[in-house]
């Protein structure tokens, strides 16, 4: 399956999670094995060659980050939702499209100076991704680039990332 029709896969509900939001559903991509594997092995290729540590965010992020990771030989380090994690390097409130949330990363997992990319599925305002290139930079790493499935272009997410490296798959 080629990028465009695995892209293609991505259902738009609207009105979730609240009126007037036109959320993108990436499950049923997920459930298709062709059409994750041409996403995966596409955001395995935005990678820079001298990434040492993918991260990813709580929870579409895992899932695209643990298939990136295998295909390119890296392991990944979990930015978590609070209260999942028993030590902490950090934790950052911020603002989303919708409410506010916080995240937290482990403790004694980035090295200092590491070079990190960061993968998630949508980037919408980009506070999210924002608030994981933060707490991997107070950690000590180093943000490569960022990694997305989808960019929601309207809601300008790459300005939230200042200068940061993104690599989107599909602008909309
Ligand atoms: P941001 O912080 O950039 O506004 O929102 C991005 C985060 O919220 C991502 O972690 C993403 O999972 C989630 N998100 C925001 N909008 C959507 C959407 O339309 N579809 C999906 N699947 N996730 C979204």
């Amino acid at each position: 399956m080629n990028l465009d029709e695995a892209l293609g896969l991505i259902a738009e509900i609207p009105d979730f999670p609240e009126p007037g939001v036109l959320f993108r559903d990436l499950s049923p991509l997920f459930a298709h094995g062709p059409g994750f594997a041409a996403v995966t092995d596409a955001l395995a290729g935005t990678v820079e060659p001298d990434v040492e540590l993918l991260a990813a965010v709580e929870a579409r992020g895992f899932m695209l980050a643990a298939a990136v990771g295998y295909a390119r030989g890296l392991g990944v380090v979990l930015v978590r939702k609070p209260g999942k994690l028993p030590s902490v390097a950090g934790r950052v409130d911020y603002a989303l499209e919708y409410g506010t949330a916080t995240l937290e990363l482990p403790e004694n997992v980035v090295r200092t100076g590491a070079r990190v990319a960061v993968v998630d599925d949508v980037l919408a305002t980009g506070g999210t991704v924002n608030a994981a290139c933060t707490l991997l930079e107070n950690a000590g790493g180093v943000v490569s680039g960022v990694s997305v499935v989808l960019e929601l272009a309207a809601l300008d997410g790459r300005a939230a990332l200042g200068g940061r490296k993104v690599s989107s798959l599909q602008v909309v």
